[in-house]
């Protein structure tokens, strides 16, 4: 059976989110707090106790953790409810890195790493990272991944260097890839520890200067010089750590689609009320065919961008792993969103590119949306390889 009704219960859920998110969190939009490197941690704190308040804290996280256990479908009604404000993700613990992580530490991690590592994440106490990328490593390819782990029967010593590492300033949940070197103990390979942030050996050289300040702490550099870790640090079997990236990538680049769709409804909606209450040349602009087109033209990428993160969704709460279709979802949804907040700025004229509204904030952080969880480039060669093997 194919059903697009949204349950009552649920439907009645994502209006009291909105609802949240509009009277509790939008106004937090100007707080300096907010800054070029994302919201602070004190600013965080304080949009998270909100979110408490109301009962919206974490809902997507088990039951067994103290969530709701939100089906994939659930949490795409929820999330775009959440992604009109870009802080309102940040309140319920529902944002990047945080929510992808703890998805993977939910399915990897041991009795001890979930009390240790993943509890208090979920709690919206401690924040997470997830450290891959690589400045001359691990990029689009993470099988060129450079940072080293030895082994010796009773510690792993880690050495190596990241960047664009979100969250890293102030993060005190870490998950580090590494290739582990051969050694007579464990399989050789791809591996990921477990690390506490402020233990020695995580140097954080600097926070990057980025376009983007949606997330908090921003992206940072990080150097391991020398990180001792003991065996209870290893995440799930040696060598693994590529297979583990894949079982968080298909539906993290989905909750990023469903958060940026509700940002740009937020814009759209700007755009149309300026639309019909901006004239020029004797009437509104919306008026214009030029206008009108373009927020037609909205309306239908929307639309498609739900329906794609929707089938992604529905296909992993029946069991499948949707890698393709969550692939398709990313690069499709990605690229329509960031034309959407395009014309958006367009219907507003100049003011489109100033910070009288909002919309000028959501155009520029949602640049980077078509980057990461794998640029638009990396995710259609893996379509067309897909495609070409029939
Ligand atoms: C805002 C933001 C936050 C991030 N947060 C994190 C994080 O928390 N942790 C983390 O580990 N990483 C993070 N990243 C890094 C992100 O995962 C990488 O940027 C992404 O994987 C691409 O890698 P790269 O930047 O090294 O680009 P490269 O691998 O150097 O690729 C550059 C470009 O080459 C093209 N390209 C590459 N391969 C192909 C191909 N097969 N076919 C066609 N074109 C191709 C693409 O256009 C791509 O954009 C973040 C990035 C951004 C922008």
């Amino acid at each position: 059976m194919i059903d697009f009704a949204i349950p009552a219960d649920l439907a009645a859920e994502r209006d009291r989110v909105r609802r949240f998110v509009i009277d509790k969190i939008v106004p937090y939009e100007r707080d300096p707090r907010l800054t070029a490197h994302g919201p602070t941690d004190e600013l965080r704190q304080e949009l998270v106790e909100l979110a408490r308040a109301e009962k919206l804290l974490t809902v997507q996280a088990p039951e067994s953790l103290g969530g709701r256990g939100l089906t994939h479908i659930e949490q795409a009604v929820i999330y775009e409810a959440a992604g009109w404000s870009t802080l309102g993700p940040v309140a319920m613990n529902c944002a990047a890195p945080d929510e992808g992580n703890m998805f993977l530490l939910s399915k990897v991690a041991d009795p001890a790493q979930v009390q240790r590592y993943l509890a208090p994440v979920v709690a919206g106490y401690q924040r997470s990272v997830f450290a891959m990328t690589e400045p001359d490593g691990a990029g689009s390819d993470p099988a060129q991944l450079s940072t080293t782990a030895t082994f010796d029967g009773e510690n792993f010593t880690i050495n190596g260097r990241k960047w664009l590492i979100t969250g890293a300033n102030g993060a005190k949940t870490w998950i580090i890839m590494a290739r582990l070197a051969a050694n007579p103990h464990l399989p050789e390979g791809p591996t990921l520890f477990l690390a506490d942030g402020d233990q020695p050996g995580i140097v954080i050289e600097r926070t990057m200067n980025t376009m983007d300040r949606n997330y908090v702490a921003g992206h940072g550099v990080v150097r391991f010089d020398d990180l001792v870790l003991p065996r209870e640090a290893l995440l799930g079997e040696a060598g693994q750590a590529l297979r583990y990236a894949q079982l968080r990538l298909a539906p993290a680049r989905l909750t990023h689609c469903m958060r940026w769709l509700g940002a740009a409804e937020r814009a759209q909606s700007i755009a149309i009320e300026h639309a019909r209450t901006r004239t020029a040349f004797g009437k509104p602009i919306g008026e214009h065919e030029g206008v009108s087109f373009m927020l037609a033209d909205n309306e239908i990428a929307l639309h498609q961008c739900r329906l794609t993160i929707w089938h992604a969704c529905w296909l992993m709460d029946n069991g499948q792993k949707a890698r393709h279709e969550s692939s398709i979802a990313k690069s499709f949804v990605s690229e329509e969103l960031f034309k959407v907040a395009d014309r958006c700025v367009q219907v507003l004229g100049g003011i489109g590119i100033s910070d009288e509204t909002v919309v000028e904030m959501i155009f520029r952080d949602m640049r980077a949306f078509r980057l990461y969880d794998g640029p638009t480039e990396v995710h259609k060669y893996a379509i067309g390889r897909k495609v070409l093997r029939g």
